[in-house]
């Protein structure tokens, strides 16, 4: 036993299994076969002198070979970073320049653009080709991993910055282990399920919900590369649980073949990361008989709530507090305790809450109170038997698609055009995306500024940040404190894509 905490107590109960543990289109990966390619890899690590503590930073398409450098890092006892693959060059040399990671993992394209030229690389390409899959081969399969304790930091994964920059919510291995055994356990999970894999797993949804979970129980993974509504679909008769976010649900809804036949081997269908319409939970149930089980966490946290497996499941809500985990409704003004019914800010407290931002102490202190909890941001209300309702988000944050956009960092970069007086970023809602971002703007008037912004922030935004629709209106809306009126902006424009 080498006392590595996360690797002892949830990746190593099936690692000399021949069981298929994940399937895709094209390969099949025994527990037994993963497992030696995630030795190869920390020895790669190794003898690349990337030493305990270190931060491996990685960009790369979803890919078995990518999970394997999640498992790989922290068994070589360094801090796994996995970014979203439509950061651009300067949202990478962000993350470069504030994690200071001692290897890069990406494509060539991706190396090529960072500014710090005396990182270390490896290249690996969206088609698994490139040096980096060579140096591995040779490497031995067998690796004793390095010891890390309870505390130990096991990964950063990096939140989109409310005030334009993004910060590392540093998770603990504790952190990660004590959340995949609460939600094996509330989930039912056991190394007969198969897991239908479409999330991306740069985020803690698919890599540390979604994966640790089937590493733990011993479940199978069928892989998809992505959401791809066909793949999924044919999919769903060969697995028996299926995690994802809430516009999944509403693409499958599009699909003339979903139903109940479809899903009779599924015994869970789960969503979480945005809020799903009590509309389409509905309309799920009656087309496959499947009340879909939704659950609440963040970054910062892992999971926080989940509605029953077996009681009820309540559409709108988020359920119940996890086992161990302290959830609080509080005054956002003064910080006292709420009571039933009552709306306030959501307050977390436990083993599953992170340890700070990192390099971020202004930030980490003034996210938890004198007690202890981590303010979330979120505003909800416990009703009286118990189930959590999110109401809103304190932080204007928009989640399209189920990613992150924070309104402040696209308004930034739009304000930086001389035409462009000022700029609020609001969520509308939005059929497919939940919510899409949109900007109102107040400008001059000039010929074709539409064309000229979208240009300018172009290679500056992840896609997923870029506005769906510029409006251009003469004054925005303030309240008396000068403060611009987002809700009133939502609201004008709530049918937009109607
Ligand atoms: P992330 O850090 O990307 O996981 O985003 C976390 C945020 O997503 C939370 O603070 C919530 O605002 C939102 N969120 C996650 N799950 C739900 C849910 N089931 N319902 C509503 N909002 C959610």
């Amino acid at each position: 036993m080498s006392d590595n905490f996360l690797n002892d107590e949830i990746f190593s109960n099936f690692e000399k299994s021949e069981k298929i543990f994940i399937e895709t289109e094209n390969s099949q990966y025994s527990f037994k076969k993963f497992n030696q390619l995630c030795n190869k890899i920390a020895n790669f690590l190794l003898v690349s002198k990337i030493k305990a503590n270190d931060r491996v930073l990685v960009k790369l398409e979803k890919s078995v070979i990518c999970l394997a450098i999640y498992i790989a890092t922290i068994r070589a006892g360094c801090i796994y970073i996995p970014v979203n693959t439509s950061y651009t060059p300067s949202e990478i040399d962000y993350f470069i320049e504030n994690s200071q990671p001692s290897l890069f993992i990406a494509n060539y394209e991706s190396i090529k653009n960072i500014s710090n030229k005396n990182i270390k690389t490896a290249q690996l390409e969206n088609d698994l080709s490139g040096p980096f899959l060579e140096k591995i081969k040779s490497q031995k399969n067998i690796f004793e991993p390095i010891k890390r304790d309870k505390d130990d930091i096991a990964s950063i994964l990096y939140t989109s910055g409310t005030t334009g920059r993004s910060k590392g919510a540093m998770l603990t291995h504790n952190n990660l282990v004590s959340n995949t055994k609460s939600l094996f356990k509330i989930w039912k999970f056991s190394d007969n399920d198969i897991l239908l894999h479409a999330l991306p797993i740069y985020h803690i949804h698919g890599l540390f919900v979604a994966f640790n979970i089937c590493l733990f129980s011993g479940a199978k993974i069928n892989f998809l590369e992505k959401f791809e509504l066909e793949t999924v679909i044919k999919k769903l008769s060969k697995s028996t649980v299926m995690m994802g976010v809430p516009t999944y649900y509403t693409r499958m809804l599009q699909s003339q073949k979903l139903n109940h036949l479809l899903t009779k081997n599924i015994r869970l269908f789960i969503s979480g990361s945005a809020p799903l319409l009590a509309e389409t939970h509905k309309e799920f149930e009656s087309k496959t008989g499947h009340k879909i089980l939704e659950r609440y966490g963040m970054t910062e946290t892992n999971m926080n709530t989940s509605n029953p497996y077996d009681g009820e499941r309540k559409a709108g809500t988020v359920g119940f507090p996890l086992p161990g985990i302290n959830v609080r409704i509080t005054n956002p003004k003064n910080g006292e305790k709420l009571g039933v019914d009552k709306i306030g800010m959501i307050e977390i407290k436990g083993d599953n809450v992170f340890s700070g931002y990192w390099k971020m102490k202004k930030q980490t202190n003034n996210s938890f109170t004198k007690d202890g909890f981590f303010v979330t941001g979120d505003l909800g209300k416990f009703s009286s038997d118990g189930y959590l309702s999110i109401i809103g988000r304190d932080k204007d944050l928009i989640i399209s698609g189920g990613l992150n956009v924070y309104p402040k960092e696209v308004e930034l970069l739009l304000d930086q055009n001389p035409n462009v007086k000022e700029t609020a970023v609001i969520g509308v809602p939005h059929r497919d995306f939940g919510e899409a971002v949109v900007a109102i703007i107040v400008a001059d008037n000039k010929k074709n500024l539409e064309i000229e912004i979208m240009n300018s922030i172009k290679n500056k935004l992840a896609n997923f940040k870029k506005p769906k629709k510029i409006i251009f209106i003469s004054e925005l809306p303030r309240n008396a404190m000068g403060k611009v009126q987002k809700q009133r902006l939502r609201n004008i424009y709530k049918n937009l894509f109607d």
